[in-house]
Formats: C-alpha cells, structure tokens, sequence
C-alpha cells in the first residue's frame, strides 16, 4: 500500500468519469421509463407511494436512488482526486483518524503503520469511488445499520 502515482490517478479518474457518465446516462434513461409507466401524475414520490402493483417501478427507483448514491460517492471521489476533496484520494479517512490518535501517544506497534491509511491498490481498481478501506466500510456499514 502506497501513495498513488500520477498516472495511476490519472487511469482512476478516467475510470471515474467514464462511471459518472454511463450511469448518469442510465439514471435519465430508467427515470423515463418509470415515468412513461405512469399514466398520471408522474413524479417520482408518487410512483414510490403507488404500491404493489408497480413492483417494477419501485425496484427502478430502488435502481435509481443505488446508482445516485453512487455518482455522489464518484463526484467525490473525482473531487478528492483534484485535490478539492476532504481528504486525499486512495485514503481511508477513518484509518488516518487512528494514525493521528496513535501519533499522540507512539508505541512500538504504531511504528511503520504510517502506510495503512492508503486504501489497497486492488480495492481502488475494482472501486476507485471508495471511500474507506474494507474494515472501515463495514464498521460504516454497520453504524448505518444500527442508525
Ligand atoms: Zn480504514
């Protein structure tokens, strides 16, 4: 685990925004489709409130609001890579929190753990949107859960 190079940032952003705007376009293309379901009335808090019957379109719009929550999560990512983001892109937040914490008080076993707040390279490829590691995106997973 190591700071991205520039033309591995350079290969995740493209990933990034080819990502951004195929479901971009798929977002637009399955919001029509629910609508045009619809005879009346087409917004799409009232196709959710509809019921049953419209099972396929509340499975579209379950579709819909995954494949939203994921462009933010690239829009981010994106920023993150422009350096307008949070904090730097490939790392895990949540493991820099810990770092820092260690920092106040070293012990030996804190010691050459300084590389462990970059996100594994394997997981940026399969998932350059990520926003923390494995472990911390299921502790995340889980606070959400229990929310
Ligand atoms: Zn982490």
């Amino acid at each position: 685990m190591s700071k991205p190079t520039k033309a591995e940032l350079a290969k995740y952003k493209s990933i990034l925004q080819s990502q951004l705007a195929s479901l971009r376009g798929d977002v637009g293309s399955m919001r029509d489709e629910a609508l045009r379901a619809s005879d009346q009335d087409a917004s799409v808090d009232h196709l959710a409130d509809q019921g049953t019957d419209n099972y396929d379109q509340g499975f579209m719009l379950g579709l819909i609001e995954n494949e939203e929550e994921t462009i933010k999560l690239i829009e981010e990512a994106l920023e993150r890579i422009e350096g307008r983001g949070d904090w730097d892109f490939g790392t895990c937040p949540l493991c820099a929190e810990e770092l820092e914490g260690q920092k106040k008080a070293p012990t030996k076993k804190a010691k050459g753990k300084a590389a462990e707040a970059w996100i594994p390279k394997a997981r940026l490829e399969y998932l350059p949107w990520a926003r923390y590691c494995v472990r911390h995106q299921e502790v995340e997973e889980r606070n959400r859960e229990s929310a």
